[in-house]
């Protein structure tokens, strides 16, 4: 199998830092290789902190190698193709209580991959070549090159250090879905029947075609999903979370017993699924980051067939209800946004932000006669420079938008609302697309002058075709 992993080596032209994994279930141990082809005076290799606890034999093949410190060894003198060894003990990764450091899922562990995969301090990502027993699964968020009998080639996407990632390890099942051009790969952990297992894999493609009506692809290459089924008894779906660290994962938190309708019925799978239309924007850039996803859960999903339009402006305009009634006027949007977890004023920032795009979207198509919306903004933006995988700030972000649909809109409406104390009025806006309260209800009234608008923004589109690939 180390034929195999050198083999798929060989095609690769010569990259960075070159990993090759090997596992042992029984003892829950990782055999790690890591080569880096470029020559240094000195060399840094780091963990995250309490790192060295899981690693064991240690060694550089030619040369000596030092601890310089918490979780990081020096290597003085490093030549050309050197390489170092070592064992990771994933089993005590998952022994600690910091659930961002490991977890044990049923038979399944999941480990951060900052805790045991040595990096070179100054060259972040790489290529790794993974050679998994014939039971046993590996699930990374990193890109996926080529599979050869039991090793995978994967590209390590290049990530600050800081940004989480998990990698599930051990008996498990994944899914490969195919949607357009993209690949998304879906594992499902805890205790499930096959029964319940296709239910969920079911919901994942359906809110997978909604997130590609946003402008008819999905905005990354490959992607994964992680779905933890439990047996709660609670809403079908609870928790979700958007991970970047070396790649883009969603991880979702369903109850293993809900049925089809249940799952459809809930948004937090394409809200999810709506961050990877964006970089990451950091606390400043999270109302942004939250709006645009609360607006797209509801759009897109009317889209793709699953909400009626009325249905989605009725929950678009529930969400505005929840950010106004939770409003914090003593604080503009932009301060209110960074200290959103502590002031817990999710709904607020969320809401905002979704009444941002909203009001953006249409501007943009009222001034292009309907040709360029956010998605023509975000779909310039996926071709030219989503995939550089580094935090923008929110203003450069929108600057860049505007740029590609040669407009000020998003800009001079970012400055007025992240200035603004207090919820955005959407009276005018409401008038004008002809959506009308009567009471708890809210009607859609034909006459409104940029009701066209409004009913474009939700048209039913064709989603790409999603196939299963293979399954593993
Ligand atoms: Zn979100």
């Amino acid at each position: 199998m180390i034929a195999a992993g050198l083999a798929l080596f060989a095609a690769a032209a010569a990259a960075g830092a070159r990993y090759e994994l090997g596992y042992e279930p029984v003892a829950e141990r990782m055999r790690v290789r890591l080569c880096i082809d470029a020559a240094a005076a000195v060399r840094e290799f780091r963990l995250q902190r309490g790192g060295a606890d899981y690693v064991e034999d240690l060694r550089r093949e030619r040369g000596e190698l030092r601890p310089s410190g918490e979780a990081r060894w020096r290597a003085a003198d490093w030549r050309a193709g050197e390489c170092l060894t070592y064992v990771a003990k994933l089993g005590a990764v998952v022994q600690g209580r910091d659930r961002e450091v490991g977890s044990r899922v049923g038979e399944v562990l999941l480990v951060a991959p900052q805790a045991w995969l040595l990096q070179d301090a100054t060259t972040a990502g790489g290529e790794a070549v993974v050679t998994m027993p014939p039971d046993q699964a590996f699930a990374p968020p990193w890109q996926e090159l080529a599979r050869d009998g039991a090793a995978t080639r994967y590209t390590i996407p290049a990530t600050p250090f800081g940004w989480s990632a998990m990698i599930a390890v051990g008996r498990f099942e994944e899914t490969r879905l195919r949607v357009g051009d993209s690949l998304a790969r879906l594992t499902i952990l805890g205790t499930t029947t096959a029964g319940q297992r296709a239910t969920l894999r079911g919901w994942v493609e359906r809110a997978l075609a909604a997130a590609a009506t946003g402008y008819g692809d999905l905005p990354l290459p490959q992607v994964q999903v992680v779905l933890f089924a439990g047996g709660r008894r609670g809403p079908a779906v609870g928790f979700g979370q958007s991970l970047r660290g070396q790649g883009n994962a969603v991880h979702i938190q369903v109850d293993a017993n809900a049925s089809a309708a249940a799952l459809d019925a809930d948004w937090t799978a394409v809200h999810e699924f709506s961050h990877w239309a964006h970089p990451y924007l950091g606390d400043d850039g999270a109302w942004l980051a939250e709006g645009l996803a609360s607006y797209w859960q509801y759009v897109l999903r009317a889209r793709s067939g699953a909400l009626t339009p009325q249905q989605a402006w009725s929950e678009l305009d529930a969400g505005f209800g929840r950010g106004l009634r939770t409003a914090d006027d003593s604080r503009s949007l932009a301060e209110l946004s960074q200290a959103m977890h502590a002031r817990r004023a999710y709904y607020a920032v969320y809401w905002s932000g979704a009444a941002f795009w909203l009001t953006a979207d249409v501007e943009l198509r009222k001034r292009s006669g309907g040709r360029i919306g956010i998605d023509t903004a975000l779909q310039r933006f996926h071709a030219c420079c989503l995939e550089r995988k580094r935090e923008w700030g929110a203003e450069e972000f929108v600057a860049k938008l505007d740029a590609l649909v040669g407009s000020d809109v998003l800009r001079r409406e970012y400055r007025a609302f992240a200035a603004r104390r207090g919820f955005p009025p959407l009276d005018a806006l409401y008038a004008r697309l002809g959506l009308q309260r009567d009471g708890d209800a809210l009607q859609l009234a034909d006459d409104a002058p940029d009701a066209a608008i409004r009913d474009a923004i939700v048209r039913r589109r064709a989603p790409p075709p999603t196939e299963r690939a293979s399954s593993q």
